[in-house]
């Protein structure tokens, strides 16, 4: 197989400004390295009628294109469920019956990081289990042997974060992103993974689940997102922030594009020019302020 990018929005919704703009980032990645880009719907949660249409519809616009057919996560319950049964098989998981707010509540296990799974249910006895299982239905967690581990980054270098024992299925039957995201990639041949740096805290543990799965670790280029004028990172509620929203201002898809383009320091009118100059050495590592364009919101 050969190697992959790929792009992977959730569709919950319009993509915005920076969602395209890590759109163009990915691309540019895989392209400029001679890879394909492959797309990705990551449907498995969230997912809103309509978005995933007027998500691809929005990329097309902006001159993102993709490799073959559009793949949905919901078409591939039968490849997660192979690797949760792998990794049960191996002694790598357990059933979990906590509810949210007792792991909130309950006292985090000596030397554990700070959001990490006190392990309540680790090492609950197949009675109790039972028991349990009768009130509640059960989420499958890995039982993982580190705390943290490393994994390195494009634009971050080495990064060393938490592995907890996370969860593989939620107790309502949904695969969990952490799961799915790894066997996905791994299936689909993607050996770059180029999304925003709000996942990077996510990573070690991906990095750990496949090596537990004996896959190989993809190359990572966390970039950086798109803020509001207040820091927080960008969201539909400010302003003018879709190519829907944008155009009922009249500003037009090219100058969207053209715009994103400039704020990552590469020349304006196309992506394929973009790339022809394309270095990710050179790319901006701080967050872009949205400045807003046309209109009152601007
Ligand atoms: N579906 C995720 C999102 O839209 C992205 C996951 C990824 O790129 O790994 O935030």
């Amino acid at each position: 197989m050969t190697s992959a990018g790929r792009f992977a929005p959730s569709p919950s919704g319009e993509l915005h400004v920076g969602n395209l703009r890590t759109a163009i980032l990915a691309w540019l990645f895989a392209r400029s390295t001679g890879r394909r880009f492959l797309m990705r719907v990551e449907d498995l949660d969230r997912a809103r009628a309509g978005a995933e249409a007027g998500q691809l519809r929005d990329l097309a616009a902006i001159g993102v294109d993709w490799d073959g057919g559009v793949v949905r996560q919901t078409d591939r319950e039968h490849l997660y469920a192979a690797a949760i049964d792998r990794l049960t098989a191996a002694g790598l998981t357990y059933e979990c019956f906590c509810a949210r707010r007792e792991i909130q509540e309950a006292p985090s296990a000596p030397h554990a990081p700070q959001g990490a799974y006190p392990g309540t249910c680790r090492n609950l006895g197949e009675a109790e289990r039972a028991s349990k299982r009768a009130v509640r239905p059960a989420a499958v967690r890995l039982r993982a042997a580190v705390a943290e581990a490393t994994v390195r980054d494009v634009l971050h270098g080495s990064f060393t974060g938490v592995v907890d024992d996370f969860v593989l299925r939620r107790n309502d039957g949904v695969t969990a992103y952490n799961l799915a995201v790894v066997v996905d990639d791994a299936a689909q041949g993607v050996d770059q993974v180029v999304r925003g740096d709000d996942l990077l805290p996510s990573t070690p543990r991906q990095a750990y689940l496949a090596s537990l799965l004996n896959i190989p670790v993809p190359e990572y280029a966390h970039v950086p997102l798109v803020l509001n004028a207040d820091g927080a990172r960008l969201a539909k509620r400010d302003g003018a922030v879709t190519l829907a929203d944008l155009a009922a201002v009249g500003v037009a898809v090219d100058e969207v594009r053209d715009a994103l383009l400039e704020s990552l320091g590469l020349p304006a009118g196309s992506l394929r020019q973009a790339l022809a100059v394309f270095d990710p050495a050179g790319l901006p590592r701080e967050p872009w302020v949205w400045p807003g364009m046309g209109g009152p919101d601007a």
